[in-house]
């Protein structure tokens, strides 16, 4: 106990990092097959870490093997909004030889960026957070308690697939368990580097889903005489491209304005990213230092769509009579899946096609207001940090829209120490060398232990 790290960060040797190293060992893989994820070993560990400190615990469980945990503190003052910490605790797979160090094995290791990291499956994604959260949220009792309002945590199973067994059953079947007014939830606190310096971001909303397959139909002949002949493969290919022109315009809603002043290097690029014939312009120019950046806003300003699987014919000689493709489509907020399909349904029409679309999945885009007592208590809790907090809308989904579609103000937020730029954080998330510093660490733990009190002052 008397390396350098051990001084330097006591709390975290005595009470996060035993958690978080366990969670890692425990290695609750998603595969998305039903019988993966093992969730009810972290389930467990976490029980036994609120058991120690006093603090009673239950276990939900829709199919045997796949737990989640909720720890719910009454609040004294009837009326009084509760807030929730919400964390998964399944991962995604990794492969042993692809990484430096056994990734379940939870190395302590030195990082030449970072110094002292944690290394591991999960430690960025969210294992670190949901971790931060439960030791954070002990502390926050036993230093700032009672609360007027509930105060929460819940540690879920099946993210990395739909939340079938998680969120999507909690939200569904036990609301009356799993409410919440306020709640902190994965995705944020990693830096971007603007013309405000670096500034780490929040994540306020997330995109829609419209997963479609298209068919198009058309007539079957000879390889060798393809003149006139409606060859389904080619008409798809044209419809997919003029699809992705016409539907992928930039659309200048609030979100997107707010998230593009964030990230913007100068007034300029701001300016060009914020007016549709200028959009493709202002892009290129974040590109050109952040190919990471890029992305983010072209997907926050843009109905996104990716020809992800495409199928057709089975024999060289032979014109096809038939092409799919499935799409997956990311919805900016107000559009719905009709919306898509109408548009779809016209511009084949225009192009003389049959097209058949088959909805396979469907979710609004969700997004909660920035103007609340929970965005007060975050920026009370870090306005000795230089920056100022940036909102995002992310292309991809999380377990917190299910609680933002029922009303519950989500934000994605976990502050990280300097190092975790948005670049680092892209290749680290279900990538290979998955590590945190103990800096970030430490970092998480101050937030979620301070942020109770902060909250509940203002409410
Ligand atoms: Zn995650």
């Amino acid at each position: 106990m008397s390396s350098p790290e051990n001084r330097q960060y006591p709390e975290l040797h005595a009470h996060l990092l035993p958690l978080l190293k366990e969670m890692i060992r425990n290695t609750c893989v998603n595969t998305g097959d039903p019988d993966s994820g093992f969730e009810y070993r972290s389930a467990e560990t976490l029980k036994t870490f609120f058991t120690a400190r006093g603090i009673p615990s239950e276990i939900l469980a829709c199919r045997e093997g796949r737990s989640n945990l909720l720890v719910r503190i009454p609040g004294t003052r009837k009326g009084a909004p509760s807030l929730m910490y919400m964390g998964h605790m399944d991962v995604v797979p990794a492969r042993k030889e692809d990484w430096s160090c056994d990734p379940f094995e939870a190395a302590l290791i030195e990082d030449a960026q970072a110094g002292p990291v944690l290394n591991g499956r999960g430690t960025v994604d969210m294992l670190n957070m949901t971790a931060s959260m439960a030791a954070g949220l002990a502390e926050a009792v036993e230093n700032h308690g009672p609360f007027p309002g509930d105060l929460c945590f819940l540690a879920v199973a099946d993210e990395e697939a739909s939340g079938t067994y998680g969120a999507k059953w909690l939200t569904d079947d036990h609301w009356e368990k799993v409410s919440a007014d306020y709640m902190i939830a994965e995705l944020g606190g990693f830096f971007v580097e603007s013309r405000r310096g670096r500034s780490p971001t929040i994540t306020l909303g997330e995109k829609g889903i419209a997963w479609l397959r298209i068919s198009v139909k058309g007539r079957p002949g000879h390889g060798s005489m393809p003149y006139r002949s409606g060859n389904s493969a080619a008409r798809l290919a044209e419809l997919i491209v003029r699809l992705g022109d016409s539907l992928g315009r930039p659309v200048m809603h609030p979100m997107y304005r707010t998230m593009a002043g964030g990230f913007a290097a100068s007034r300029w690029e701001e300016f060009l990213l914020t007016n549709p014939n200028t959009f493709r312009a202002g892009l290129s120019r974040v590109w050109g230092r952040s190919k990471g950046a890029a992305k983010f806003l072209h997907t926050a300003a843009c109905t996104s769509v990716s020809p992800n699987v495409v199928r057709s014919g089975d024999k060289i000689n032979v014109i096809p009579d038939r092409a799919m493709v499935e799409l997956d489509v990311r919805l900016l907020p107000g559009q719905q899946v009709q919306d898509v399909a109408c548009h779809i349904r016209s511009l084949a029409a225009r192009m003389g096609i049959e097209v058949d679309i088959l909805e396979l999945e469907f979710f609004p885009s969700t997004v909660s207001p920035v103007d609340t007592p929970l965005m007060d208590a975050i920026n009370e809790e870090r306005k000795q940090e230089p920056g100022s907090l940036v909102p995002m809308m992310i292309g991809g989904v999380t377990d917190g829209r299910f609680w933002r579609q029922k009303g519950t103000v989500v934000y994605g937020y976990a502050p990280f120490s300097q190092e975790m730029t948005m670049n680092r954080y892209a290749s680290m998330i279900h990538g290979i060398d998955e590590s945190i510093s103990l800096a970030s660490l430490d970092r998480h733990l101050r937030f979620f232990s301070q942020l109770p009190g902060l909250f509940f002052q203002r409410v």
